[in-house]
């Protein structure tokens, strides 16, 4: 579809929209949609610790045994283990409890704690998911907004090694509603399409 919008530029930095698996991506770090235990879990969460062997998990435990659950809209990096991508970020999204209990920013803060990490580290590429939008209930036509709108802003305020931004959605329904963010957060920044 010509009309869809999947790809900016900001500040040098490519934002990128495509359909995928996000386990097979090779971007310095993939980006895990975890609850607070690290432990694991269904949707993208399973496909990561599946795809990538036990050291993420191993990771995550000791993570866990020093510092705790790890709060919503927070974000921590482990290996990547066999995956393409050398490191896993896991962050937590909110649950949506009908969009009055802060779950805007507390997306909005998932993405952008994600991308200060992958700045301290010094990582030049990095792939999200769809944070919330499954199991979290998330509305996707909301979230991919909010997700959008975090990643723009970051990448304009912030100096980052970072050259790509890439959301790898699942579904046709999810790439639909991201790439409509894209076009109408694109126009209202004054962003041109690359
Ligand atoms: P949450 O608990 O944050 O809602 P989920 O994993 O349930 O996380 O869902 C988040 C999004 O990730 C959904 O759009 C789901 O379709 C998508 N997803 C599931 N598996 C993969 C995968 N392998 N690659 C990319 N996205 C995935």
């Amino acid at each position: 579809m010509t009309n869809q919008a999947t790809e900016v530029t900001i500040n040098q930095v490519k934002l990128r929209i495509i359909q995928g698996d996000i386990t097979k991506q090779s971007t310095d770090a993939i980006v895990n949609a975890a609850n607070p235990s690290l432990m694991g879990g269904g949707g993208v969460d399973g496909a990561i610790h599946r795809s990538g062997g036990p050291a993420i998990l191993d990771e995550c435990k000791q993570i866990v045994a020093r510092q705790g659950r790890l709060p919503t809209g927070k974000a921590v990096m482990t290996t990547g283990g066999n995956l393409k991508a050398k490191y896993v970020i896991h962050t937590v999204g909110p649950i949506w409890h009908g969009g009055n209990k802060g779950e805007p920013e507390l997306l909005a803060s998932a993405y952008q704690e994600s991308l200060k990490l992958a700045t301290e580290n010094n990582l030049t590429s990095i792939a999200f998911p769809s944070i919330s939008t499954g199991a979290y209930g998330y509305p996707v036509s909301q979230a991919s907004k909010v997700a959008i709108d975090a990643v723009i802003t970051f990448l304009s305020r912030s100096t980052t090694p970072l050259r790509e931004v890439v959301f790898v959605l699942f579904d046709s329904q999810t790439l639909g509603a991201y790439s409509s963010a894209l076009r109408e957060i694109g126009e209202k920044r004054g962003l041109r399409p690359a």
